[in-house]
């Protein structure tokens, strides 16, 4: 279902940061992308949703060439969860996750906040999902902590039913015991919606752990693609270099809320809608 062939990202500033990457993705696989920074994780998961085009080779999604007049609604079947979170702060946790609806909701309504009450439903099925408890529903997203703001992400994220879920480095900022947790609760919700993951993680711990499938990448090159359980020591220092191998659980912080974007991009997002 999704499918790059062959394809190289170059910036304007001569930085190549995919190099005649190919891949084939299957739906409903969990993949994590480990590389150390700069690898090109970031502009993989770009190429997916359309943000950042190809300079040569071509990004195939479900049959259709990325790019063009498609790229509207390819997109729409495309999910983020950034590692900022992007929530609103002063929005209640329900329309936090509403707003992952905003695409295929009226302009007037979204700006009313007036969603119909099939995604008001579908919201508290998600927010059950990722176990938030009904008590924090009409909290102030703000409220809450980094593992809980980080679970609204998630519901979000799915609120748009999409068929792929890019994930960008999602536990950055959290603990390992709320990370294990977040990421779970990642996995189980993919599943259930039959959804495809790709989730870039600086723990290598944890991508051995939750992966159903792990893509290396260095330097913008396919180091890695297979299972996690073939993942040697080698295979690790090839990726990172020999000494920079991360260390189990490192890159985890604490789980104090994380920093919000202003209200002014809910109301550009609402009005691309
Ligand atoms: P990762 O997510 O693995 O850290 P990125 O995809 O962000 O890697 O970056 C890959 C390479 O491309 C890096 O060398 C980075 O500096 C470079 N890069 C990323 N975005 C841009 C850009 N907009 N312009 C120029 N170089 C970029």
């Amino acid at each position: 279902m999704l499918k790059l062939e062959k394809v190289s990202r170059v910036y304007p500033d001569g930085t190549r940061a995919i190099d005649n990457l190919s891949l084939h993705i299957k739906k409903g696989e969990f993949c994590v992308l480990l590389g150390p920074s700069g690898a090109g994780k970031s502009t993989l998961m770009g190429l997916i949703n359309g943000m950042v085009l190809p300079s040569q080779g071509e990004v195939v999604l479900w049959g259709e060439k990325v790019g063009g007049s498609n790229l509207k609604r390819l997109q729409q079947r495309v999910s983020m969860i950034h590692q900022q979170l992007h929530l609103v702060p002063r929005l209640s946790v329900l329309n936090n996750v509403l707003t992952g609806a905003l695409p295929e909701t009226s302009l007037w309504r979204s700006l009313f906040m007036l969603f119909p009450e099939k995604n008001q439903r579908r919201a508290c099925r998600l927010l059950e999902d990722v176990e938030l408890e009904e008590k924090h529903l009409y909290r102030r997203a703000m409220a809450l902590s980094g593992g809980q703001q980080q679970r609204v992400a998630i519901a979000r994220a799915f609120m748009s039913q999409p068929s792929i879920v890019l994930a960008d480095e999602p536990v950055a900022s959290l603990d390992p015991v709320i990370s294990r947790n977040v990421l779970n609760l990642l996995k189980q919700t993919a599943q259930q919606h039959q959804t495809t993951v790709l989730c870039s993680l600086h723990q290598v711990d944890y991508a051995l752990e939750f992966a159903d499938r792990v893509i290396g990448l260095r330097q913008g090159r396919l180091v890695y693609d297979g299972r996690p359980e073939d993942v040697t020591p080698q295979v690790l220092e090839e990726l990172y270099g020999p000494g920079n191998v991360p260390c189990p659980g490192e890159g985890g912080g604490v789980d104090a809320p994380p920093p919000f974007i202003a209200e002014q991009q809910l109301a550009a997002a609402m009005q691309a809608a």
